[in-house]
């Protein structure tokens, strides 16, 4: 498969030139020429098959020839032996919907099913080019543990994850800094989530800093991560589905920056009998108010009690654009210069006839959430975290609907006492994390103190690793 820009500005790249390249040199977002088209039968043969035998077989057609059928199929069963459940994603009837649990991973939300995948890829694609690289990012809590568990103990992979001191749930601290892997350092700043971010885009910015070390991102915008995720959507469909190929079904998706709904927006691309996407959000509503009246304009963030989906801008949205546009990269340019410009594009009503065939969408208010987890738990006896339950909350008048469970109760232990006055017993990964070793280096929020530090670290590493 050969990779493009949304942008158009760069030459065709095989699939392991566009995994390292993350965002589009010409910065736009990188897509395949094109997708495989599904037969009926290859669809029947899927609907049956394990989820590590069907991740080979949806990703393979975009990995080949950079990788072989072996090499896809050692990649997914090292990835998703980290998961607790012998399903992977598990999908389980809920009342008159179905959930499919993508939380059984080390990290206990959806991002560890790509990230698992990401990580080991990297690893992979780093031995053929004798190459190290170093991961820097900066979290507000979720995103950083998954990314740390995705690369932990690789040998050509050192990653630094600074969040803000004292500013993440304690969960979401520990997660991160028990992991005691040479090659994982974690940086707790005295300050906010903002001051990381800015820290990390400067030495981003620092090219000689940046060249020197193989910086690179945990990029929330990488391909592999969105190919990885397209596999659950045909899973959760086999199972429920069970062979039925005249069977369509509605998926709903707790959707922060478009990433997981996208997945299914290939799948369905691919020919999976998908009847409409629902896309979720809370009060952050950018993506649902462009469903519904075909303006894309950003607004201020608001904090709520699904801190994983408090986006303003939606960084994956480029790649539906795309579509949405004809695959026209110069209108694709031109509606986000807009963005950046005036903050805001707006899609023709002829336009959006075709947005409302694959998507409905709805936003979902503080207080739904926390009913809607109170209402499951009553009626049906299953607790949602509260990201699912903005999923949930969308497709209530969608039955037989599949909403995907994007995290596991126990990780928002707060917002699920507050609704049910108890909080969900926690997985074997959360268990224990309060009386293990942890170890974190405190800085101040200054660029300089961090660029030092990793400096350091890395030089202690090499000398290390050369013994
Ligand atoms: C990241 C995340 C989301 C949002 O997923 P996107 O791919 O950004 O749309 C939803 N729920 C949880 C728990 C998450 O961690």
């Amino acid at each position: 498969m050969q990779y493009i820009s949304t942008r158009g500005g760069v030459e065709p790249i095989g699939f392991a030139q566009a995994v390292m390249m993350g965002l589009a040199t010409d910065g736009g977002l990188l897509l395949p020429s094109s997708f495989p088209q599904l037969s009926r039968q290859t669809l029947g043969e899927w609907s049956s098959l394990s989820f590590n035998d069907l991740a080979v077989e949806v990703m393979l057609p975009y990995v080949e020839p950079d990788l072989s059928r072996k090499e896809l199929t050692a990649l997914v069963n090292r990835s998703y032996s980290t998961f607790s459940h012998a399903e992977v994603t598990p999908v389980k009837p809920v009342g008159n919907l179905h959930i499919a649990e993508l939380f059984h991973g080390p990290t206990a939300a959806f991002k560890d099913v790509a990230l698992q995948f990401l990580g080991n890829l990297f690893e992979l694609l780093l031995e053929r080019t004798d190459g190290h690289l170093n991961i820097l990012g900066a979290t507000s809590g979720d995103t950083g543990s998954a990314a740390i568990y995705g690369v932990r103990g690789q040998k050509r992979i050192d990653i630094f994850i600074l969040h803000p001191h004292n500013r993440v749930s304690p969960i979401q601290e520990r997660q991160m800094t028990t992991v005691l892997d040479d090659n994982v350092h974690n940086i707790a700043i005295k300050g906010t989530f903002d001051d990381g971010q800015r820290i990390v885009k400067k030495l981003f910015n620092d090219l000689e800093f940046k060249q020197r070390y193989q910086l690179g991102a945990v990029n929330s915008i990488n391909w592999a991560r969105i190919l990885a995720q397209v596999v659950y959507y045909f899973y959760a469909w086999g199972r429920v589905c069970r062979g039925d190929l005249t069977k369509k079904i509605n998926f709903s998706v707790p959707t922060g920056n478009f990433g997981d709904i996208f997945a299914g927006y290939v799948a369905m691309r691919m020919g999976l009998p998908v009847e409409r996407l629902i896309l979720a959000t809370n009060r952050n509503d950018i993506l649902s108010r462009f469903v519904t009246t075909g303006a894309y304009e950003a607004r201020s963030v608001h904090h709520t009690v699904s801190p994983s989906m408090d986006i303003q801008i939606s960084s994956n949205f480029e790649r539906y654009l795309y579509y949405l546009v004809d695959e026209d990269p110069e209108q694709v340019r031109h509606l986000m210069e807009q963005v950046t410009t005036s903050g805001k594009m707006v899609v023709s009503s002829l336009k959006m006839q075709e947005v409302n065939k694959v998507f409905t969408a709805a936003a979902v208010s503080e207080e739904q959430t926390l009913e809607q987890i109170r209402r499951t738990y009553e009626v049906d006896g299953y607790i949602v975290d509260p990201h699912t339950a903005v999923g949930v909350k969308a497709a209530e008048n969608t039955p037989g609907a599949v909403c995907l469970a994007t995290a596991h109760p126990a990780k928002f232990g707060d917002a699920v006492k507050k609704a049910i006055g108890s909080e969900a017993s926690p997985p074997p990964s959360l268990t224990g994390l309060m009386e293990k070793e942890s170890r974190c280096q405190l800085l101040p929020a200054d660029s300089q103190a961090v660029k030092t530090f990793i400096e350091s670290t890395l030089v202690t590493r090499a000398s290390e690793i050369n013994e």
